[in-house]
This record gives C-alpha cells, sequence and structure tokens, in this order.
C-alpha cells in the first residue's frame, strides 16, 4: 500500500476535475476543497494498569450545506489529520451524489485497538465522545462506525452523549445495535451497495454477472459482504484477501464459510479450500471481471495500476485508488465505479436508521433494502447520464460532476453569511 499519495491531496485534485465541466466558479470550487472545522484533540486515558496514555484524536467538520455534518470514526495507527479531512471531504460528495439531506463529517483516533482491553478502549471512546459532545447532535453531527469501530462504539458514545445532555436522542451517532435504535439492514449496507453498483454496473456495460470473476481485497465487513452477495448473483469469488494476505481458488469459493473461517481463526489464510496464496498485490492484478478493494485507501498506485487485469472496478473502501492510478486505468479503459457511490450505502441506510431514530418509528429488513436499493439505483442513473450528456472521461468525474453540482446549488440557494 503506498504511503506517499495524501488522501486530501487527491480529494481537492478529484474536485478540480470536476469542476473543469462546470461552470460553478473558482471562488465557490476553492471553498468546497477545504474543510470548515477540524477538532484536533488529545486524550488522556488511564490503562488498566493506572498509567496514564496520550491518544491524538480529530474531527473534521467539512461541509453544512446539505444538511448536518455526517461520517464515521476510524481508530487505526495509520490515522492522521490529512486523512481525516479528506475522509470527511469524501462524506460530502458521497451523500451529495446518493442525494440524502447531510453534509460531510469524519473523526478518527490514533490507536491499535488490537493493543488495548475492551475497558480502556471503552474510557477511552468515552473520552472522545465527551470532547466531542459540544460539536455532535443529531441536528448538528452525527458520526457513525468506519474502520475498527462498530455498533459497541458508537453505543458507547450514544450512552455518553445522552447521560451528559440529560435526555435521550438516539439519532446522534448511527450504526448502532438494533437494541439501542440501531436500524434493520445497516451491517450489510455498505456491502449491499457495492453489490447493486456492480449489478448496475454490469448490466449497463453489457457484462454477465453470472460466472464472473470476482476478486475482493480486504474481507472486512464491506468485502465480505459484498463477496457473499455478488456471490448470490452468481459470481465466482475467485480471490479474497485481508492484511496476512490473499487466497484463491479458480472455481471460486463461499463467501459466507470464507467468512466463518475468519471469524474463527481471525484471518482468512489457511483457509481449506484455497488451492493458492498470494500477496495483496497479486490479488490486485488477477484477470478478472470484478476487482473491489475493499481495505484501504491508496491500495492501487499509478505502478500497480498498469498491472491491473480487471475489465471492472468497484471501489468499496474509500479512495483505494490514487488519482495517478485512475489516470492509468482510464487510459486502459479499466470501467471504475467510484467509492462515493458504490459504498454510500452504509450512510444511506444511516440515514435511514436517523430518520427512524427521529420518528421513533422502526423499519422492517425489506423496506429498508428497497429503499437503498431505489437510491443506488436511481444515483447510478444521474451518473452514467452525466457520464453520456457531459462526454467525461470516467465515473469518478462523472459521480463528482453530479455531486459537486448539488452542494454548490445548496451554496447558492442559501447565499453568503453574513
Ligand atoms: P474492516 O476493518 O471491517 O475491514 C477491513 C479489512 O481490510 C480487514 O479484513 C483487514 O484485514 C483488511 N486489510 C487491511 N489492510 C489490508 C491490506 N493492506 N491488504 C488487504 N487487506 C487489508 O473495515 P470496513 O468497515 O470493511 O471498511 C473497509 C473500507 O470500506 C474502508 O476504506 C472504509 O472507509 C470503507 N467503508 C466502510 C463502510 C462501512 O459501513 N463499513 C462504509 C463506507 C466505506
Amino acid at each position: 500500500m503506498s504511503g506517499e499519495v495524501n488522501p486530501f491531496e487527491s480529494l481537492q485534485e478529484q474536485i478540480d476535475d470536476a469542476a473543469a465541466y462546470l461552470d460553478a466558479g473558482d471562488d465557490v470550487i476553492e471553498r468546497l476543497k477545504h474543510p470548515e472545522r477540524v477538532l484536533e484533540l488529545n486524550l488522556s486515558v488511564e490503562r488498566d494498569d493506572g498509567t496514564v496514555e496520550r491518544f491524538e484524536a480529530f474531527r473534521s467538520e467539512f461541509n453544512g450545506d446539505r444538511g448536518p455534518y455526517k461520517g464515521g470514526i476510524r481508530y487505526h495507527p495509520n490515522v492522521s489529520r490529512d486523512e481525516v479531512k479528506a475522509l470527511s471531504g469524501w462524506m460530502v460528495y458521497k451523500c451529495a451524489v446518493v442525494d440524502i439531506p447531510y453534509g460531510g463529517g469524519k473523526g478518527g483516533v490514533v490507536v491499535n485497538p488490537a493493543e488495548y482491553s475492551t475497558a480502556e478502549l471503552e474510557r477511552m471512546t468515552r473520552a472522545f465522545a465527551e470532547e466531542l459532545r459540544p460539536f455532535i447532535g443529531e441536528d448538528t453531527d452525527i458520526p457513525a462506525p468506519d474502520v475498527n469501530t462498530g455498533q459497541r462504539e458508537m453505543n458507547w458514545i450514544k450512552d455518553t452523549y445522552e447521560t451528559l445532555e440529560g435526555r435521550t436522542e438516539p439519532g446522534v451517532v448511527t450504526g448502532k445495535s438494533l437494541d439501542t435504535g440501531g436500524s434493520e439492514g445497516r451491517v450489510e449496507a455498505t456491502g449491499r451497495s457495492v453489490m447493486l453498483t456492480a449489478r448496475e454496473a454490469f448490466s449497463y456495460l453489457d457484462k454477465e454477472m453470472e460466472g464472473a470473476d470476482v476478486a475482493v481485497q480486504g474481507f472486512g465487513n464491506a468485502g465480505s459482504v459484498a463477496a457473499s452477495l455478488v456471490d448470490d448473483l452468481g459470481a465466482d469469488v475467485v480471490a479474497v484477501s485481508d492484511s496476512s494476505g490473499a487466497i484463491y481458488n479458480a472455481d471460486g469459493f463461499d463467501p459466507r464459510d470464507v467468512k466463518q473461517h475468519k471469524n474463527e481463526t481471525g484471518s482468512v489464510s489457511d483457509y481449506a479450500e484455497s488451492e493458492e496464496s498470494m500477496t495483496n498485490e497479486e490479488l490486485l492484478t488477477l484477470d478478472v471481471d470484478l476487482l473491489i478493494p475493499a481495505a484501504l485507501e491508496n491500495a492501487i498506485d499509478a505502478d500497480l495500476a498498469e498491472d491491473v487485469r480487471a475489465d471492472v472496478v468497484v471501489e468499496a473502501a474509500n479512495g483505494p485508488l490514487t488519482p495517478g492510478a485512475d489516470d492509468v486505468l482510464t487510459d486502459a479503459d479499466v470501467y471504475v465505479f467510484p467509492d462515493i457511490l458504490a459504498n454510500a450505502g452504509g450512510v444511506t441506510v444511516s440515514y435511514f436508521e436517523w430518520v427512524q431514530n427521529r420518528q421513533r418509528f422502526y423499519w422492517p429488513e425489506e423496506r429498508v433494502n428497497d429503499e437503498l436499493e431505489r437510491h443506488i439505483v436511481s444515483a447510478f442513473d444521474d451518473l452514467t447520464e452525466a457520464f453520456e450528456r457531459r462526454d467525461l472521461p470516467n465515473f469518478r468525474t462523472a459521480a463528482y460532476v453530479v455531486a459537486v453540482q448539488r452542494v454548490v446549488d445548496a451554496y447558492r440557494k442559501s447565499g453568503n453569511w453574513p
């Protein structure tokens, strides 16, 4: 994984690429390339042995023109201010492309959670929530899970917030467990939108999903669900990986069985049906019909992109291709369907969770999945319509053209303050 590309610069380049096709004005675009506010914190957390450790933490509120800031909280040793800024910007455009009434935010703590006990992680999360309290709320900024955080952390944040505020407000975070106000279908939502995007893409490109070879890099929440759901469409998931490495079987795996193996052993390696082990780079350059990068950003840089042989790439991860890789794949006629559409299922069902929380009225899973499908298919159609009508170079630019235009329209219609 290349650490050389600054994800915030990638985001700004993507906005510039879209702006070249829009009549928005340089001043407006400049404003849309920077966060409105970035909070930088040092959390003091007591370890189980009584010592106190300092953790760096961030929350970036990028743009609120279309609604409250919305975005996940990541726990990872590589979290940085620029990474959080980039991720919060991608959230703005992701919410705009699927047309849900949110702006974008993102948070993170520089930590490897595997090195801490549950009690230590709870104290750290509650310390973070306490510092965030003046800024978050169901009408202001709504956190959600991201890498290495999930329902447990969201429940802790909600509980801390509600205790300090002295009232219930389940919509302050999304991605909660069902019994604390979560939504049916939320856990699968990101992988489901990846599947829906792949299904629509194959249909648009006149390609058969039945029997298509698929490789998935990163077999976590997003990747494992996407793998299972494309398998349900008849595709063959021939390769999957996690940070321990990749496994391959030309006949395809049963992704649900691989997931069970990962749950039991902690990794996909040593899965009995694997014919061959390989590196993550080898997986990314397999000759497959569909490649789903579902790990972290910058997985494919320009050099590696030269060797990518997939016909279609659907991005489950945020920012898995560097801008250089994007150029190489555009020139090579590899169709890339971007993260801000493909993984928008997570935030879309977060939106449904928030709507249910505010109404105190909960939907069955079928309704959640139907509404999600409607949003993703409609966004896909908007994107391909822009791609054709404006003769755009690739689908990423099309997604940003649609999304940036929607944010610009919201900004213009609101006027300037003061
Ligand atoms: P996760 O922690 O559940 O899974 C990440 C997986 O990637 C793990 O299996 C990990 O072992 C693997 N991985 C890490 N480094 C790797 C490497 N170098 N090569 C191969 N595999 C590697 O996280 P997740 O929630 O599935 O998120 C994955 C990506 O999807 C992130 O970019 C995240 O921002 C994005 N995303 C997730 C959601 C969501 O709802 N979960 C929503 C939108 C976007």
